[in-house]
Order: C-alpha cells, then structure tokens, then sequence
C-alpha cells in the first residue's frame, strides 16, 4: 500500500479501506473562504461536495479531496499574527516546551505550517535556531522579514530526506491546526519521523472530533479540513510510523483541541504519561472505540437545521430583523446547509475589512462594517463565530439599547437578551 494509493477517491487516506459509513452529510457546498465581489454575484460558482465518511476500519472521519491543496493553501489570506489569543496562546507554549524539554541555543526547532512565523519568533527570541515549512509564499514572506528562516514548502517524506541529507534534523517539531488539511497523512506523519532526531519531540494541536460530536460543531465541517481526530485514532497513524504518543493535553481552542506529544517508538527516556491513558477511557466511554459512537451524529446535526429554520420561520414570521455578526469559515458552512440567505439574514458585519464589500459564499449575504448593526438596529444578532461568543456579546452591548437580542447557533439555538 503506498501513500498515493491512499488518495484515491473512496479509499480511507490512513488506512486505504473503503469508505461506506456516513459521518454526516451537509450537501453541496462552496469553498468557505471564497467570498464574492459584486460582479461575481451573477456568475457561476463553484460547489463541492461536502459529504464526511468514518473508516468502518481505524474510525478516521474524512472527507474527500476535491480541490486540490496546491488550489487552498498556497496564497492563503490568513495571517495568524493578526489574532492577539492566538499570539499569546504561541508564547505560552513556547515557554512550557522550552523549560519542559530543555531547550537551548544549541538545540534546533521546527516548525510545520509556520505561517507568518506567529510561533517560531518566540524561539527566535529565546536564541534557540528554528526553521519555518510553509507552503504559501506570501505568509512565508512575512516570517522571513521577522527573522524567522522559512521554506516554502508542503511537508512530506522528500522535503525531510531533503533537510536530513543537509545535515539538518529537529530536537522539536511542531505542527498546529495543520495535521487536518493534509491530504496525504502517512506522507506527512512519516516525513516527522525522518526529521526528528533520536531524543526529540513531536507536538501537534487539533480540533478533538469527540468535542466536535459532543457540542454538534458540525459548522467546523469545511472543505479545507480533510481529517476529524480523536486521540485513538491519531495513537494509530503515528504508531504506524515509528511514533508513540507519551502526553496529551485538552485545550480550549476552536472549541475545544488536543495537544499531543511524540517521540520515536526507541527512545525510552519519555515514559507514557497517565493522561494518555485517562483520555482514551473517555473516548471510549463515549463510544468511539466502535462505529455505532459515530453514527448517531448526523441526526443530530439534522435536528439542529430544523430547530434553527423553526425559529428564524417565527422570528421572521413576527416581522423581526435579523442580522449576522462574523463571516468566518465556519459561518458558511452553516448557513450553506441550512440554506439561509438574504430572506432570513439582511446583512452580516466583520471587523477584517478585506471581507466588508464582499459577499458570503453560496448565500450571497452581503458583509458590512460593524458600524451597520448601530444603524439598522436589527431585533437579533446571530453570532457566527460562536466560539468568542463572550467577546462578542461584550462588544455589542449596546444593541439592548433598543432590545436587541443575541442568537448562538451551536450547539443548540439559544437567545441572549
Ligand atoms: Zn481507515
């Protein structure tokens, strides 16, 4: 079995087992981040598919490729250093692996999916040698003139026979929110392998599919996100490339993530810590060790459609005017699913101003300035990006002036007054 076997459409792109069981199905969708001038409005547009099967076999939720990764992610919009949590999030783990692992100037740290060098400058800082992986040329620019080394590369076995014949091999590898848009696992697990030196460490950070099940993220679904992990699962693909797993920490962000630690299956100074097996209890306690712990979700996910329309129905019913606040990711796949357009959402607000003057994909619901909401006065604001709820909500309080209220999506339709 080679890895490009594993790419082929059906096929489990871990394991290469047929893919038969629904995860969930969410119909036809457009890519999340490809928001619509005006002159676009009346042209065609692209909608893929976005069906989300579990393998019967190692329960990876996965969906097929359908655009093609060099098509996402080589001029990617998003810079992680314009978001304050997530810089402050970065340091403070660089802090914990540095004193942790005794990292030094003499030891070398890697990052994969650097991005605009939002983590790899607090090494730089600290005097520790890095290097950056990054695929898209205008976000690896932006490391650069900060002083972080970056490749502009995808990652894989090659690119880390490449920086081992050049003498270079990494004491820390880091990998965060990129291990679900890699289209070709093994290819990029096994590429760690090759890269890490004998005594090194591993960590990567993504979302846990059991939170995602449990809190009815459905909305964080999109096209660009390939692969929904729990820890067994993620245990399996790295034991299938020489890596165990010794540590594992649950952390807040995107609703809710895993951060795992690996080290090659030889080296026996890091013993397997307890919280590797606590967590794995709970993940099948919750029934993910067999396939009926999967199924039940897209019922789910159904009922939430139904509750959302019901309400949005009356409200509207009632003469009530809605409005959106956020035009993330996120937003677009519940909206797309749930097929709500201008006839429920008047407009949407968004503080990145490369999004105001735009429209949502699919739905066409135009984006303004946050500024709009203090003139139109809408009755409800349905907050998209449900994950800084509290931000937003402390943000806008001025809309009780008038008795505006706050609609949160997910997991179920709840009302702020
Ligand atoms: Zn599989």
């Amino acid at each position: 079995m080679t890895q490009s076997q594993n790419r082929k459409k059906g096929k489990c792109r871990f394991c290469g087992n047929s893919l038969t069981q629904t995860f969930v199905d969410l119909g036809m969708s457009p890519l999340c981040e490809s928001y619509r001038s005006l002159e676009q409005l009346n042209q065609m547009e692209p909608f893929f598919p976005l069906h989300v099967y579990v393998c019967g076999e190692c329960f990876l939720v996965q969906l097929e490729e359908f655009v093609p990764p060099e098509e996402i992610f080589t001029e990617y919009a998003y810079f992680s250093s314009y978001s304050d949590t997530w810089l402050a999030h970065a340091k403070s783990y660089v802090d914990l692996v540095t004193k942790r692992f005794g990292l030094s100037t003499g030891s070398f740290a890697i990052e994969l999916a650097s991005n605009d060098g939002y983590l790899l400058q607090y090494f730089v800082d600290k005097g520790i040698p890095v290097l950056g992986i990054e695929p898209a040329a205008n976000v690896a620019a932006a490391a650069v003139s900060k002083g972080v080394p970056t490749l502009v590369k995808f990652f894989g076995v090659q690119t880390a026979k490449d920086l081992v014949a050049n003498g270079q091999r990494a004491d820390l590898i880091a990998a965060n929110n990129v291990l679900a848009q890699v289209p070709d696992l093994n290819d990029f697990v096994g590429g760690m392998r090759i890269l890490l030196n004998p005594g090194g460490v591993i960590t990567v950070e993504f979302p846990h599919l059991m939170k995602l099940i449990q809190e009815n993220q459905f909305d964080t679904i999109y096209h660009e996100h390939f692969s929904y992990f729990s820890f067994q699962t993620a245990e399996r693909i790295f034991a299938a490339h020489g890596l165990v797993l010794f540590d594992v920490e649950e952390i807040p962000t995107h609703g809710g993530s895993l951060r795992i630690y690996g080290r090659r299956a030889d080296d026996v100074t890091k013993p397997v810590c307890e919280t590797v097996a606590r967590l794995k209890e709970q993940e099948t306690e919750y029934g993910l060790g067999h396939l009926d712990g999967y199924l039940s979700f897209a019922e789910n996910v159904k009922e939430t459609k139904r509750k959302l329309l019901e309400f949005l129905i009356q409200a509207k019913r009632e003469g009530k005017r809605i409005a959106g606040y956020g035009a993330p990711g996120k937003g677009n796949t519940l909206l797309n699913y749930c097929g709500i357009r201008t006839d429920f959402l008047d407009f949407t607000v968004d503080r990145n101003p490369y999004k105001q003057g735009k429209f949502l994909p699919g739905t066409h619901i135009p984006i303004h300035s946050p500024e709009l909401i203090r003139q139109e006065r809408p009755d409800y604001v349905m907050i998209l990006p449900w994950n800084f709820r509290e931000e937003i909500v402390r943000q806008l309080y001025y809309i009780r002036e008038w008795g505006g209220k706050f609609i949160v999506p997910i997991p179920e339709v709840t009302v702020i007054p």
